[in-house]
Parts: structure tokens; C-alpha cells; sequence
């Protein structure tokens, strides 16, 4: 018997070895082992299985690494799948199904004590034991109650003993002590069983149709429903369906909307079979890590809830993969394989006969398109819950607007004017900043007009050095004004508002107000997150000042006003998906007002007032929003209607880098059938990143497929200088 194996580290080389008698019954398709290459001992997959060897002489493997295979042959196909479609080495593929916490065997499982009771204790015997030894007795009542052997550590901690009790009590045969192996579970709290809430009519019809498609799985369901309609009730419905069957479910959150408060509903829900679920996300410890994957891959966890990568938990006998805010861009991973977990599951929910339940409040335009062509059903939530109202949403003319004082800056008067009333009220603020705003577009402050391609429409990027504006998608090029082109004022050339000085600005505006301040950089321990909404939540906080991290799933009754600082950072970046992006975030971030008793209300402050993503997102309007925007799709070849491959070429030499994509965009232009479009070799948006010099070149066609080919093959046979580093991303989602 041998197998051929594919090592983590081989340039794509699969190999051949002999099995040894002893490992035979155990090794599989997916297996991983150790094998000897040249001096070496790598860790590799076993891709096949053969029967005889063409070669005379082959060595032996190493070492078998599990007993079950790791890699279930339907994630095997996964991987083969991705590094076709996504462009990148098989072994890529292979090692990103493996977390690598899992993958190095470097972890291993942790052994603790655990102790119950020897028997059971009658409550007389308690009372008893009670007036003689106290602790004794607490530290049993506590094992009495525990469902399950608890870690003796815990148990101690519980009844407010030293471990010493337990010792003692196990002398006396009343408690066993024993090695286990206890998971170490990210979130310790105990939870306290979630009821059901009731449905109204929408999710009854919407709980309809996911049994229909768990009992024939095949077309995915697109759920578009409204904030704080209840897709999160649907979830969890569909997903105790599919327990009930006997079979697992997976469900995907933006990894920026995994909070505590996330998972802690999905667990209290689940609370009666809390070692059944598995959380999976970046905060872990490897440890954790380690334990929750092999939780699932035995078999014990049977409900998965994780950010991107938990795609690939090794759930067996899927029922349902949900995608919760489907349309959300984290999905996309940014290094090889450059996957889309969305995208994925669907593939996944199709090759492991699986339905496909796709969430959200504002669905890309790809998943908008899939159903209304057929290829998703749709199933709508147009009611919020308790027929709540939705957020007034005012949009503040920056172009006009009185700006406060020269510590407000950016803060518009009538915001500021709103944010007091609410605190007068006791009601609480949350204040928006959009971060990952990119500030080298062209915008005029003063009459709000935006440089753009003409053949593109997509904001050209403003380069200081060489004076010019250029659009990265066709190449074009051209100086850059030095007025408004419309209006005439110089103010064309300032840009970025100084928003990092907001919290600073509102400390002195408001000295009295309680801010708080929530992003990525003030956020870097796995609790600073939880005790910062914990904060919020019990009132202890008036405004909090947030980027994205906030604008998703929180639900907070007492905030009735959210201001929206710039809205513009967001809608005239350089990307055809600019507009999408904003009218989602505007949407999202509005959701957060008014989801209690109270009517919320939400300011946007902006210097383009009337562009259409703010227009229809003020009147909550998707549908509208919907139409004209695959309008402008269909008309410049955008996805959905068209596909797209962007390559970016990376290096510390600038000429070197231009050169390699002028010379790269020459040849694909040469193989190029005429339906693909190439663009010329220009520099990225972010043509300077760390040490790097950044250039792209786009490829545009009909078939994702064929754009990956066409890269994959010149690149193939073109010798790039060794300084330079390509990246090709199929399917793009940030053209950055
Ligand atoms: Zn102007
Ligand atoms: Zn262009």
C-alpha cells in the first residue's frame, strides 16, 4: 500500500511513500503523516491512495499524525476547487483548511483534575454534615448541582473552599478525583437558558422556507431583512432543525461582529448542550483554538460558530451553513488563497448536500442579482420586531453647515446640538467614524464635487508626488487641478478632516459627558471589548465613539441617536463597490438607534449630499438603491454583471515594479481573447505600503474562471525579478 502525499512545504510537488504494515488500517484520504524528503521530515497530506507504485524506490512514512483523517475527502474538494478558482498552490489551499494550531501537532490536549460526586447525597445527610463541617457541605451542594465532573479549581472557586476540602472528601469515598481532559473553553461564563421568542408572520413564512430547503437542499436562501427584524431568531431556529435531525450546522459572523454578546445569545439558546458548541475566531489561544477544532472534528461539537475561517470546521453530516451579513467584505480573505468564505459555502452547502441560509439587511449586489435570476430564493423581512419604527435619518450638508468651533472641527452644529438634548435625557450617543476612508481622492469642500474616470466612474486617486490623478482600473491618467473643476475653489486640495481628534474635541465641548472610544487600536485585549459594552450597556458611558467595530449586531435599547462624523471617507474611494459599501454602512450604522422603546435618530454629516447611496439609505430605501446601482453595474461591465481579476505587483525597487506590470500587462494584452479587457500597468490606490511600491493590473471579462486561467498561465511562463512579489486576487473585493 502507498499513498501520495502533498508536504505543506514543496512547491506544489506531490510525492509518493510506502505505508508501513502497523499504519495501514488507519490511514486515509486526508491523513496527515510525516514524511522524509531528501534529509528532511516534513508534515503533509495524503491525497490518494494507491494500490501500486510506478517508482522502484520509495520510502516509507514517518509518521501517521491522527487517527482519523483530519481532512475530510469533501473538504479535500474543497481545496482542489479553491486553488483553481482562486488562483493558488494546491498545498496553500490544503494548509488553510488546517488551522495552524491544528496542523503543527505542536498543541496538545490539556489534562486537569475534575471531581464528582461518588455517589449520590441525600439532603439530610447535607443538613447533617452542615452543622459539623460547613465547607464540606457547601463544596458538595456545589457538585450536586453541577450536571457534569467539574474542574476542581472551579468547583472550589463555586463553593468559596480550598481544593484541600476536596482532597479531604475524596478520602472519606464521598467525591471522585480524576485526569481529564477538560476544553478550554474561550467563554467560561455559564448561561442561563434563552426562551424562544415568538415569531410574527414574516419569520414564520421565512422558518417555511428553511425546512423546505433543509428537506431539499440545492438553491441557497438569500434572508434580506431589515435591522432588527430578527434574522438572529431565524438562525437559531434553523439551526436547532437541524440538531433535532441529527445533523450539524455552521454559522458564519463577520469577525468583527463575534463579540461576546454574539456568541452568548447562540450559547444561552443552546444551553443545554453546551459542549456541542464550538467557537472559532481569531482571539483564541492556540490552546483553545486546538480544542474547540478538535471538539468538532470527534464529533462532539455539533453546531460551529466562527469569523472566516470556520469555514472549514471539520463539521460532519452538515443540515446548514448559514452566512450571517452576508455582503459583509471580511469574508474575503486578503492573502492566498484569497477566498470568499460566503462564496465558499455556498460551494460547500452544494457538495455536502447542505442548505444555505445567507443573511442580511443590506445583501451584496452578487447575492441581490443571484436571486432575482433564480439562482437564490428570496426571502424577505420587511418588519422590524414589535413593528419598532426605523431611525429618522438626517443628512447634514457639510457644504453649508455651521461648523461649531475650532475644537469641534468636523462636528456639525446641529449634531452637536442633538447629542446635547440626548444627554439632557439620559439617553445615550453613538458617534461613527469611518477609518477606512481613504483620503487621496479628489474632493471638493466646498461645492462637493469628486474627480472620476469617465470610463470607469470610479474616484480617481490623487498621487501628490507626481501631481496627477489616476484611475487604476483602465490606467488613464491625467495632471491634477489645482482648482475645483466645477466651482473653481482651491479647496479641491485639502483633504481628511482630522477625525482622530475627535475624541479629544468632544472631551472639551462636552466636559462633563462620559466618551468612551472603541476601534482596533483601543481595543487590543480579547475582554477591553467586552467590558468597554458592558460599560455602554449599563449606562455608564454617554457617548461612545467607535469605526467599524461598532456598526454591527449591537443592540443597545437606551441609544436613540448615532451620528454618522464623515461619510464621504467611505463613498469616493477609488472602488466601483464605493457607493454599495457606504449605502451598507449608512444602513447598518442606523440600526443601531432606536432599537429600544424610544424613537432613534441618526445624523450623516457629508459634502455630498445628494449622491445616491446617502439619498436612498436616508429613506431606507434598498430597492431603490438596488436598481440604480446595477444600472451603473451593468453599464461599466461591474460585477455582478461582469468579473474581474486584479494582480498586484510588490516591491522596495519602484522602477523594477513599474516595469514587471507594463511588462505583464503587455503579454496578458497578447493572450488575451477579445472579451477580456486588460488595464495598463498603474499604481495601486495604496502605492506605497510599509517598504513596498505597489502596481496593479486589472483583467475584466465575463468568466472568473477564465480571468484566472489567463493570469495564471502568463505569469506562468513570465520571470518576474526576484525582488518583486505577485498577488493575484480573483473576484476582488477591495481594489486598495
Ligand atoms: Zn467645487
Ligand atoms: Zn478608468
Amino acid at each position: 500500500m502507498y499513498v501520495r502525499v502533498l508536504p505543506d512545504q514543496a512547491s506544489g510537488k506531490l510525492l509518493d511513500y510506502r505505508v508501513p504494515e502497523p499504519m495501514r488500517a488507519h490511514i486515509d484520504v486526508g491523513s496527515r503523516v510525516q514524511v522524509p524528503v531528501r534529509t528532511r521530515l516534513l508534515p503533509a497530506t495524503v491525497i490518494d491512495i494507491l494500490q501500486e507504485c510506478e517508482f522502484r524506490s520509495v520510502r516509507d512514512v514517518v509518521t501517521l499524525l491522527d487517527e482519523k483523517p483530519m481532512i475530510s475527502p469533501a473538504l479535500l474538494d474543497l481545496a482542489r476547487w479553491m486553488s483553481d478558482y482562486y488562483c493558488c498552490p494546491l498545498e496553500t489551499a490544503v494548509c488553510s483548511v488546517l488551522p495552524v494550531a491544528v496542523r503543527d501537532g505542536k498543541v496538545s490536549a490539556k489534562k486537569q483534575n475534575a471531581v464528582r460526586l461518588a455517589k449520590p447525597i441525600e439532603e439530610d445527610a447535607l443538613r447533617v454534615l452542615s452543622a459539623r463541617a460547613p465547607r464540606q457541605a457547601e463544596a458538595l451542594r456545589v457538585l450536586m448541582n453541577a450536571p457534569h465532573p467539574m474542574l476542581v479549581t472551579l468547583a472550589a472557586n463555586e463553593a468559596g473552599v480550598s481544593e484541600a476540602v476536596f482532597r479531604t472528601l475524596e478520602k472519606q469515598g464521598l467525591v471522585i478525583i480524576e485526569s481529564a481532559t477538560i476544553s478550554r473553553n474561550p467563554y467560561s461564563d455559564r448561561f442561563v437558558a434563552g426562551a424562544e421568542l415568538t415569531l410574527n408572520a414574516e419569520q414564520d413564512a421565512a422558518m417555511v422556507a428553511v425546512r423546505e430547503a433543509m428537506d431539499k437542499p440545492g438553491r441557497p436562501i438569500l434572508l434580506f431583512g431589515v435591522t432588527g427584524s430578527g434574522k438572529t431568531e431565524i438562525y437559531l431556529r434553523a439551526i436547532r432543525e437541524a440538531v433535532n435531525q441529527g445533523k450539524t450546522a455552521l454559522v458564519l459572523v463577520p469577525e468583527i461582529a463575534l463579540t461576546p454578546q454574539t456568541v452568548e445569545r447562540f450559547k444561552s439558546r443552546f444551553a443545554d448542550m453546551q459542549d456541542a458548541i464550538a467557537v472559532l475566531h481569531s482571539h483564541l489561544s492556540d490552546g483553545e483554538r486546538h480544542d474547540e477544532w478538535h471538539k468538532i472534528h470527534k464529533g462532539i461539537a455539533r453546531i460551529g460558530i466562527g469569523a472566516r475561517s470556520s469555514i472549514f470546521a471539520p463539521l460532519e453530516n452538515l443540515g446548514i451553513l448559514i452566512v450571517d451579513e452576508e455582503h459583509e467584505g471580511s469574508y474575503k480573505q486578503d492573502e492566498a488563497p484569497r477566498y470568499n468564505a460566503r462564496d465558499m459555502a455556498v460551494l460547500r452547502g452544494a457538495k455536502e448536500n447542505a442548505a444555505v441560509l445567507l443573511g442580511s439587511a443590506t445583501p451584496s449586489l452578487e447575492s441581490w442579482h443571484n436571486s432575482q435570476t433564480g439562482k437564490y430564493r428570496l426571502v424577505r423581512l420587511d418588519q422590524r420586531v414589535d413593528d419598532k419604527s426605523m431611525p429618522v435619518v438626517r443628512v447634514v450638508d457639510l457644504r453649508r453647515a455651521t461648523r461649531s468651533t475650532p475644537e469641534g472641527g468636523v462636528l456639525s452644529r446641529p449634531l452637536l446640538d442633538a447629542m446635547e438634548g440626548r444627554m439632557a435625557k439620559g439617553e445615550q450617543t453613538i458617534l461613527f467614524l469611518n477609518r477606512r476612508g481613504f483620503s487621496s481622492s479628489m474632493i471638493c469642500e466646498a461645492c462637493g464635487h469628486v474627480c472620476q474616470c469617465s470610463d470607469c466612474s470610479v474616484s480617481l486617486t490623487y498621487h501628490r508626488a507626481a501631481e496627477r490623478i489616476v484611475c487604476h482600473i483602465c490606467g488613464h491618467s491625467s495632471r491634477a487641478p489645482k482648482s475645483c473643476p466645477k466651482c473653481s475653489d482651491p479647496k479641491i486640495r485639502f483633504s481628511g478632516m482630522g477625525t482622530q481628534k475627535v475624541e479629544e474635541a468632544l472631551k472639551k465641548i462636552f466636559p462633563k459627558a462620559r466618551i468612551s472610544r472603541m476601534d482596533a487600536d483601543s481595543m487590543t485585549r480579547k475582554d477591553s471589548y467586552r467590558e468597554t459594552l458592558g460599560a455602554f450597556k449599563e449606562g455608564k458611558i454617554d457617548i461612545l465613539v467607535g469605526t467599524q467595530m461598532i456598526a454591527k449586531g449591537l443592540h443597545f435599547p437606551n441609544v436613540t441617536l448615532v451620528g454618522i462624523i464623515n461619510a464621504d471617507l467611505g463613498l469616493h474611494i477609488p472602488d466601483f463597490r464605493a457607493g454599495e459599501r457606504t449605502f451598507q454602512l449608512l444602513t447598518q450604522v442606523a440600526g443601531r438607534a432606536g432599537r429600544g422603546e424610544m424613537e432613534g435618530e441618526v445624523f450623516v454629516q457629508t459634502f455630498t449630499p445628494f449622491s445616491p447611496s446617502i439619498q436612498f439609505a436616508r429613506h431606507h430605501d434598498f430597492q431603490g438603491f438596488m436598481e440604480q446601482e446595477m444600472e451603473f453595474r451593468e453599464k461599466f461591465a461591474y460585477p455582478p454583471f461582469g468579473r474581474m481579476v486584479m494582480i498586484t505587483l510588490r516591491g522596495t525597487v519602484r522602477e523594477r515594479v513599474e516595469f514587471s506590470a507594463r511588462t505583464l500587462s503587455r503579454k496578458l494584452k497578447a493572450a488575451a481573447p477579445a472579451d477580456i479587457l486588460i488595464g495598463e500597468g498603474v499604481p495601486a490606490p495604496l502605492e506605497k505600503a510599509k517598504t513596498f511600491h505597489r502596481f496593479q493590473v486589472s483583467l475584466r471579462g465575463p468568466s472568473s474562471l477564465k480571468l484566472a486561467r489567463l493570469a495564471k498561465d502568463t505569469l506562468t511562463i513570465l520571470t518576474m525579478p526576484e525582488d518583486v512579489f505577485v498577488a493575484v486576487d480573483v473576484d476582488p473585493l477591495h481594489l486598495m
